[in-house]
């Protein structure tokens, strides 16, 4: 059963559109469970009623005519109690429902399990059989396991509006008075058109996309061919030497498959039925893996891997062709999968406007990339149709994760007045620049920015920051094919320390591992936000934690002005480590004669361990830095990437304000200054909670600044303590942002905290 089920899904998953997805869904179970018939319901909102999609045994004509109100028939007693319904004899059940033109009177045996994605029954798989018995727990589970499989790919044609399309009819348009919902990425409204990326190669996650040139497609096509063809030939010259025969044999016939009678027909007749040549070759390849798969003799059906192999060859050509000629229009807004930092960075800045990724929330790397160059993003929508809106009119509002596919006029026209509106607020709010952050009553709260690109220094500098609270090293060396040199980051620390001179920069030592890999140190983990990451990985390497601390401590000579911070410190032990190595490059940089002074130190709270330890890592150390994206990840068992629990993910959560709270009056009993580096800070509503706590200072991107300013420059800290009391008494974030965020409105600034003014 393990394996038809496996079979099923892969179909499912290479089924190009719903209709063939439940076709396949009620043979392949028909067959593999032996029943007399197999039927998809699809739940119609709109209409309120369950329709009958797809059968087999059923009358085929019935198909989109049969449909039951939502309390009516068996279909909805499935639904209405999200359970599977297991019975021997249906037509005797109070609940049957009999329609004459299915022809099901013959029935009895009936097993109907729900389709449910994120809580939601989105409609019905049943089995039928003649037989007047129930069904075993075997065939239960094996239904309710297919259903759990059709659900993701039902929730995606929900959202894009084909099951809409389906069930009542409609034309092909998106539906585009709703929203698509993601989650707040980076603040600010983006109005342009979408530009699809795709991920390099990965020819299983290749969208259908219709073209209008398909000479030219058949064009890109056929010189991808010739590419991969001298490749595999070359390949072949160079190993005659160390190959068997029959392996070589091999190359032959990769090549006589690309031939134009074999895999390089079929996609090109693909392409002449309208599809791209990346949509067509994917059909052709996948096609050709599945009959090989199925095949018995274990040779031939391992040959399934290389043809998949073959057309990943070819496609990573075709992407590089569509790459180069690719020309973004003025007001990209780049929509994808998943966009990666390096995707960010090839589109022309001034030609970027905004990005809405499917994957990720706002902590991920490039929602914080995003922010850091001021461009409002969307994260996790992941019902985003992604084949269907390429050079489409979007609207992302980074405040709400709200996303616009060919808004109507109104939408856009409500939108383009939010937008003066929060250009507005942004130019009110940079005569704030110079003023200082203090409150009413004159505490001085220190605004630092959030760093780690070059490019981010002239910003965080004009944005009035007091310093750089957050230098993430990493970046340097993610966008470099081997570790920096000493010298290399000597260069890169210095820029920074002297931009800034003489204002403090803190430059946080490498945070590596998790979601920041480097392609040049892989590592391979089931875990990676539980694994080898940050301090664990340096203290391992102390040959890369001394370069990098000795490039940093010389880069201050003169200056004086650094102060490094210790990521993902998770005990006692790992500090007294670290400061052992800092001490020991200190040493050798005096011994080298060179006029170096101890930096102040600091580490990152961002584990619940160091939470608990905040009194013993406070006595070691200058200075606390709370890092509340990792801290939430790891209170609240939530990945900051995974979109599909990401709306458990909220550092209002009353469990993180009481980590941070603790750890606030831990740094006071010790007398350290403490700061809040996380995406935390810069969001105003949550910045009036951390003033109210008696945070030092808040570390930013550059483009939140002057917000986190306006707020503080509005209250007294005794108004901030009387708010945060009033908050530690809430037992959920969402009432807590609502309560925050009414606090804006009522004070007339909640463009702060939403689009508009
Ligand atoms: C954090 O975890 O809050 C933090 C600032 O570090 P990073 O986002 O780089 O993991
Ligand atoms: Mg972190």
């Amino acid at each position: 059963m393990l394996e038809v089920l496996r079979r099923i899904v892969e179909e499912v998953n290479n089924a190009s559109n719903l209709d063939k997805a439940l076709a396949v869904i009620v043979h392949r179970v028909k067959e593999a469970m032996s029943v007399d018939v197999c039927s998809v319901y699809l739940t119609d909102e709109i209409q309120q009623q369950h329709v009958l999609m797809a059968t087999e045994g059923l009358n085929p004509e019935s198909v989109g005519n049969i449909r039951l109100a939502i309390d009516e028939g068996l279909v909805s007693l499935v639904a209405s109690r999200a359970e599977p319904v297991n019975l021997g004899n249906a037509p005797e059940h109070p609940r049957y429902y009999y329609f004459p033109e299915t022809g099901e009177e013959k029935f009895n045996g009936f097993l109907g399990v729900p389709i449910i994605h994120h809580r939601q029954v989105l409609g019905v798989l049943i089995v039928q059989s003649t037989r007047s018995e129930k069904f075993d727990e075997e065939s239960e589970t094996f239904l309710i396991t297919i259903a759990s499989q059709l659900a993701g790919a039902m929730a995606h044609a929900a959202a894009s509006g084909e099951i809409e399309r389906i069930v009542q009819g409609t034309d092909d348009s998106i539906d585009n008075s709703k929203p698509l919902s993601g989650l707040p990425g980076a603040p600010g409204v983006a109005m342009g058109t979408a530009v699809v990326v795709y991920p390099m190669a990965n020819l299983k996650s290749i969208p259908d996309k219709y073209i209008d040139d398909v000479e030219e497609e058949i064009e890109v096509f056929n010189r991808a061919v010739e590419t991969v063809r001298n490749e595999i030939t070359a390949l072949s010259s160079r190993l005659t030497e160390v190959l068997p025969t029959e392996d070589k044999a091999l190359f032959d016939a990769y090549l006589l498959m690309l031939d134009s009678d074999s895999l390089g027909g079929e996609t090109i007749a693909n392409i002449r039925k309208g599809n791209w040549a990346s949509g067509a070759l994917r059909t052709t390849i996948l096609d050709h893996v599945k009959v090989f798969r199925e095949m018995d003799d274990p040779y031939l059906s391992e040959r399934a891997d290389d043809i998949y192999d073959l057309g990943q060859r070819v496609l990573a050509h075709i992407q590089q062709t569509n790459q180069k000629q690719f020309d973004y229009p003025d007001e990209t807004i780049l929509v994808g999968e998943e966009i990666s930092a390096s995707i960010l960075a090839e589109v022309p800045s001034e030609k970027l406007k905004g990005v809405v990724s499917a994957r990720g929330s706002s902590t991920s790397h490039v929602a914080i990339l995003a922010r850091a160059l001021g461009i409002p993003a969307v994260m996790g929508a992941k019902d985003l149709p992604v084949s269907r809106i390429d050079g489409r009119p979007i609207i992302a509002d980074g405040y709400s994760g709200n996303v616009f596919v060919s808004p109507s006029r109104t939408v856009r026209e409500e939108y383009k007045k939010l937008a003066r509106e929060e250009a507005e607020l942004s130019t009110e709010l940079l005569t704030l620049r110079d003023q200082p952050a203090v409150t009413k009553d004159n505490v001085h709260i220190h605004l630092f920015a959030n760093t780690g690109l070059l490019s981010d220094v002239t910003p965080s500098l004009n944005s009035g920051a007091e310093g750089i609270g957050l230098y993430r090293t990493e970046f340097p060396f993610m966008i470099r094919q081997r570790f920096p040199s000493e010298e290399e980051q000597y260069k890169i620390y210095r820029q920074v320390l002297e931009a800034f001179h003489p204002r403090p920069v803190t430059l946080r030592t490498l945070d590596v591992g998790g979601d920041k890999p480097l392609s040049y140190f892989p590592i391979e983990e089931d875990n990676p936000f539980l694994g080898w990451r940050g301090i664990r990985i340096t203290l391992d390497h102390p040959e890369i934690f001394l370069v990098q601390v000795r490039a940093m401590m010389r880069a201050s000579i003169g200056l004086n002005n650094l102060n490094i911070l210790l990521p993902m410190i998770s005990t006692v032990a790992e500090l007294v480590d670290s400061k052992f190595f800092i001490n020991r490059a200190y040493e050798e940089l005096l011994e080298e004669g060179l006029d170096v002074q101890m930096p102040r130190l600091g580490v990152m709270i961002e584990v619940p361990s160091a939470v608990y330890q905040a009194d013993n890592l406070a006595r070691r150390v200058d200075f606390f830095s709370i890092g509340t994206n990792d801290l939430t990840q790891y209170l609240l068992a939530v990945d900051r990437n995974n979109a599909n629990v990401a709306e458990l993910y909220d550092s209002l959560q009353p469990a993180v304000l009481q980590a941070i709270y603790q750890t606030v009056e831990s740094a006071k009993r010790n007398n350290i200054p403490v700061s809040v580096c996380g995406e935390m800070a810069g969001d105003p509503a949550a910045a009036l909670v951390l003033i109210g706590m008696g945070v030092d200072s808040l570390s930013m991107s550059a483009s939140s600044l002057t917000r986190v300013k306006w707020v503080i420059r509005n209250i007294s800290m005794k108004r901030a303590e009387e708010l945060l009391s009033e908050v530690l008494q809430m037992e959920d974030a969402l009432t807590i942002r609502q309560f925050l965020n009414s606090r804006f409105e009522v004070s007339g600034m909640g463009g702060l905290v939403r689009a508009g003014k």
